[in-house]
């Protein structure tokens, strides 16, 4: 069995998602391992998401992506948008409760993935939690100075999900 890690993000929590969310993830065969809500603070989110030049430039990749899509160009470089989004990353996450879960299954990271959907809301399909409770996007949520509002945050890869569970669980409150 392999476990992930996901937050339900304030805007999940202030929209009352917290047990629809997690409901998807019982659905589909994945078992709750250990959970807690809490209040980051900046800080607290600064450390836990990257802060290396190739995940900002990946943030403001998904722009440039985002404006391709619509016919549209980025007014700014990948590099000064990622670094924009980043902030704004920080100031949302710490700007209210959140629910961090460890879940538990076959493949539970990829499984995981497959069932939030991608980043930008307004591109993920319906079915997906993303594409279900969001139409947000990328764009709009950019020219607004802020992030995409997407619900939650899921771990990416085998690594991110390691070093994000102990993030946010000591070694007596896994099992
Ligand atoms: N984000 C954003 N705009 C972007 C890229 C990312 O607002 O162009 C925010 C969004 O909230 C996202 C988070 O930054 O969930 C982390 O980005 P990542 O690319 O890791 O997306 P995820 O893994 O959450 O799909
Ligand atoms: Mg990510």
């Amino acid at each position: 069995m392999e476990k992930t890690l996901i937050i339900v993000k304030p805007d999940g929590v202030k929209r009352g998602l917290v047990g629809k969310i997690i409901t998807r993830f019982e659905n589909a065969g994945l078992s709750i391992s250990s959970a807690k809500m809490l209040w980051l603070d900046k800080k607290k989110v600064n450390a836990f998401y990257p802060n290396d030049k190739e995940w900002i430039l990946m943030l403001g990749k998904k722009n440039t992506e985002a404006a391709r899509l619509r016919g549209e160009k980025l007014g700014r470089s990948e590099w000064e948008h990622g670094k924009l989004v980043r902030k704004w990353l920080m100031d949302y996450t710490a700007s209210g409760p959140v629910v961090a879960v460890v879940l538990e299954g076959s493949d539970a990271i990829m499984a995981v993935r497959k069932l939030v959907g991608p980043t930008d809301c307004s591109q993920a399909t319906p079915g997906t939690i993303r594409g279900d409770f969001s139409t947000d996007s990328i764009l709009k949520a950019g020219k607004e100075k802020r992030v995409i509002y997407n619900l939650i945050h899921a771990s990416g890869n085998t690594a991110e999900a390691k070093k994000e569970i102990k993030f946010f669980f000591s070694d007596k409150e896994l099992r």
